[in-house]
């Protein structure tokens, strides 16, 4: 087959997704595992005329420890081919849903938001924006380690520049992609980081938008009208979510910010 051509062996299927399937497989060369995600190029879609050509071009730069590192690319006449690192410990939200009470221990959930937030801080020093941080993209290591994946949306946005493209996962949009303006920094990041902390936290969703229009999203979304379980959330947890959360980009938490915030600061067993 194909990856026999170019040094792999197959051994199981271990996803699919929205334009691929993944398969697990060893590398003859160096005896070590990768996940290989393979794209049929034949389809006529946005996605493989716009956006996977980005992340072609985008992931072989990729090297973080929070980062799912992207070894080769090839592509034939109907496949593209992505040789990643392989995450054995899933994706977060598997993680979350296979808890007790389907969310995190508040310990469990700050080291790895914390790696998060150190991905995404990565990510802006190389002035790449994800667009599509979901609980879905963010994978574990054999150690528990998170490692941020699926860079489908992703693209290089320079100072200064700035772009409308509306893309990503609904429940977890920012305010500025929901109301179709245009953006120009990764504070798309961090409000679907906030998602993620939130989901982390309580096993629910922030926005329950599945039952609502349109309009009442983006209302909720503009007043950050949030509900938060007083037992699960503390305090100072809230408050980080909420400055993730707020609707203007200009006014929103930093990167920086995020790392010196209370509820970071005070780690019960990080160092354990
Ligand atoms: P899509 O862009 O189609 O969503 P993803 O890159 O998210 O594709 O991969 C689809 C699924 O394949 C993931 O949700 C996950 O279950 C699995 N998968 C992808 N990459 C890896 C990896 N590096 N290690 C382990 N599983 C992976
Ligand atoms: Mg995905």
């Amino acid at each position: 087959g194909l990856l026999a051509q170019y040094g792999y062996n197959k051994q199981s299927d271990i996803g699919t997704g929205s334009y691929s399937r993944v398969w697990l497989a060893t590398s003859r060369n160096h005896k070590k595992l990768v996940a290989i995600k393979q794209i049929d190029r034949r389809p006529n879609s946005e996605y493989l005329k716009r956006f996977l050509p980005r992340e072609l071009d985008l992931v072989l730069h990729l090297n973080h420890q929070h980062v799912i590192r992207v070894y080769q690319t090839f592509r034939t006449t109907t496949y593209v081919c992505m040789v990643q690192e392989y995450a054995p410990g899933g994706d977060l939200l598997q993680k979350i849903l296979s808890s007790p009470h389907q969310r995190l221990h508040e310990g469990d959930a700050k080291f790895l938001f914390r790696q998060l937030i150190e991905g995404i801080r990565y990510l802006q020093s190389i002035h790449v924006l994800h667009r599509d941080i979901k609980c879905e993209n963010l994978f574990l290591d054999g150690y528990g380690n998170l490692k941020i994946g699926d860079f489908g949306f992703a693209r290089f946005l320079n100072d200064g520049e700035d772009t409308k493209t509306s893309c990503g996962s609904r429940p977890y949009a920012a305010f500025e992609i929901m109301t179709g303006q245009s953006y120009s920094s990764n504070a798309v990041d961090i409000y679907s980081a906030g998602v993620a902390l939130y989901i982390m936290l309580t096993g629910m969703m922030p926005f329950n938008d599945k039952k609502k229009d349109k309009h009442q999203a983006i209302h909720d979304r503009r007043y950050c009208n949030i509900y938060f379980p007083q037992t699960t959330v503390q305090k100072h947890a809230k408050e980080l979510i909420m400055a993730m959360l707020t609707s203007d980009p200009a006014k929103r938490i930093r990167t920086h910010e995020i790392i010196e915030h209370s509820w970071l600061k005070d780690m019960p067993y990080q160092f354990l």
